[in-house]
């Protein structure tokens, strides 16, 4: 998927999703950003557009579009939520986030489905999901912290 001329319409119908003017502006401030955003920078942006949104209003829309894989939430090491325009609509992969710069970075890889086969035939029970997030430094940020 483009992430720089994405259709939001077709991604919020094909995942079940209304469109109302709010989300249409989440999406659009998230898909212009290199890297994640948090809820209050999402909010200072927004209130540009609509000028009596509440930050509660901004929390409701960002779960609704990251429950419904819209969106990709990022859990930073502070233990701060953020989010990041990646949507379930790409397939199963995980991200590797850079802490100083935070650029996202898609890992197509996933090992873990390999290994929760081995844990079922070990511990029996079934597996639903899994969250897997690399945190560190991107290649530039290193550089710079190195030169
Ligand atoms: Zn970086
Ligand atoms: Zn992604
Ligand atoms: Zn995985």
């Amino acid at each position: 998927m483009n992430r720089h001329n994405p259709d939001f319409s077709s991604i919020l119908k094909e995942l079940g999703l209304k469109e109302t003017p709010k989300r249409r502006a989440i999406l659009e401030i998230l898909a212009a950003e290199p890297g994640f955003l948090s809820p209050e920078e999402l909010w200072r942006t927004l209130k540009a557009r609509f000028a009596t949104i509440g930050l509660p209003t901004v929390y409701r829309n960002l779960g609704e579009l990251a429950d419904g894989g819209v969106i990709s939430t990022i859990i930073h090491p502070n233990r701060h939520l953020y989010y990041y325009f990646c949507t379930r609509v790409n397939g199963h992969h995980h991200h590797f986030i850079c802490t100083s710069c935070r650029r996202v970075e898609d890992i197509p890889e996933c090992s873990v489905s390999a290994m929760e086969g081995e844990i079922i035939a070990r511990n029996g029970g079934a597996i639903t999901s899994h969250i897997v997030q690399l945190n560190g430094l991107c290649s530039d940020c290193l550089a710079g912290v190195t030169e």
